[in-house]
């Protein structure tokens, strides 16, 4: 590896003042689960990695009035133990179990895992459809993005140089909601996600009608997705076969998946819509359980 400077800021505007001296050759270092293999092979020859990992700040998950914050330090293990999210989110918790490796839980972070842009992830695609939005700081401001518009193409968001994205904010949830990730590995378990599916909606007692519908699809494109067809073919009706077998159809449809060592696109799109197919009814019922 070329030889770089080694810095530890302990606070967001510090990290910021040092990405900004460095005008572009300066890297941020969390987890380094990812980072260390683009340095190891030379992708990548920075002139500083400021390593944000002390910055105490950026660790917490929190209840906040408008719902939860997820500082970008939080790692993957943190989420999979967190009573927080367990009491409301078991989702993520759920997940996490099988995300990657325990060593690599234990130190990749929130932050690392959308800022990467790497498209074979599990979180973003869930967050999406909990309509996280996200924080970003530099040393000129602060600045709030939906996540969906974070992720540009392969590898690429809209972070620049100078910034440090901080949190990530997941609003409350509508009453009589649900949601549930479906994961599928190719290969091995402990694999990279070949295809994610999160669906969440809420379900109107007394007329059964499906709102706020989203359908967060993940690895099947250069960036992970809504499958906005899919969802207004549900949003706003009941729940049939008719308009299920249709919502799926057209999540396959309107996903864009690469032919790899994984599957192949049509395989993809395929597993697409059987796991639409099947994930839909269930938070459908979940949304509905307990409900007069
Ligand atoms: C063996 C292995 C298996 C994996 N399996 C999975 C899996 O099953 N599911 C999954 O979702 N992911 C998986 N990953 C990916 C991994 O979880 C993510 O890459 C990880 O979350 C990155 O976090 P990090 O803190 O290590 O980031 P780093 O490696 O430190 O950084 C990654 C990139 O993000 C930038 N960055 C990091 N934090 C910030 C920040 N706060 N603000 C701005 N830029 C930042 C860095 O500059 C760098 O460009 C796997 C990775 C490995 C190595």
């Amino acid at each position: 590896m070329k030889h770089f400077e080694y810095l530890e800021p302990t606070t967001v505007a510090e990290a910021c003042a040092l990405l900004k001296q460095y005008d572009g050759e300066a890297r941020v270092f969390a987890g380094g689960s990812s980072l260390s293999i683009l340095l190891k092979q030379g992708f990548l020859q920075p002139e500083a990695l400021i390593n944000i990992k002390n910055i105490e700040a950026l660790r917490s998950i929190e209840e906040s009035p408008d719902g939860l914050v997820i500082g970008a330090l939080v790692t993957h293990h943190d989420i999979e133990i967190s009573d927080l999210l367990a009491e409301r989110l078991p989702v993520l918790c759920e997940l996490e179990h099988d995300v990657a490796n325990i060593r690599v839980r234990n130190m990749a972070t929130v932050g690392g895992n959308i800022a990467s842009g790497e498209p074979l992830t599990d979180l973003p695609c869930v967050f999406i459809a909990l309509d996280a939005t996200v924080r970003i700081a530099s040393a000129s401001g602060e600045r709030t993005l939906p996540l969906e518009e974070v992720f540009v193409d392969y590898y690429e968001t809209q972070l620049k140089d100078d910034e440090v994205l901080t949190q990530v904010m997941l609003p409350s949830l509508p009453p009589h909601s649900a949601i549930d990730y479906v994961r599928f590995s190719s290969s091995s378990v402990v694999d990279k996600p070949c295809i994610g599916v999160a669906v969440r909606m809420s379900v109107e007692p007394g007329s059964g009608v499906c709102r706020a519908v989203r359908i967060g699809l993940g690895c099947v494109a250069s960036t992970p997705m809504r499958a906005r067809k899919a969802e207004a073919l549900l949003e706003g009706g009941l729940l049939s076969d008719e308009n299920l077998k249709a919502a799926a159809a057209a999540a396959a449809e309107e996903c864009n998946p690469l032919s790899d060592l994984r599957g192949s696109e049509r395989y993809k799109r395929e597993m697409v819509r059987a796991l639409v197919k099947r994930t839909v009814p269930k938070v459908y019922h979940e949304a509905t359980a307990g409900q007069k």
